[in-house]
């Protein structure tokens, strides 16, 4: 199945929570991302960090 792909989720940079789940193309980012989201947690948008899961 899907090789090179990764499951990432993107954690909140303000109070760590795991907020988003997503899936990227290895080959394609090798570079840790950081995306602005609505963190439900800290009831504002905040910095997302990815993290990388599941290979
Ligand atoms: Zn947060």
């Amino acid at each position: 199945m899907a090789a090179g792909r990764i499951k990432l989720v993107y954690k909140c940079k303000e109070c760590k929570h795991e907020n988003y789940i997503g899936k990227k193309n290895k080959t394609e980012h090798s570079e840790k991302t950081e995306i602005k989201k609505h963190c439900s947690n800290c009831n504002k948008h905040t910095l997302h960090t990815e993290k990388g899961k599941l290979h």
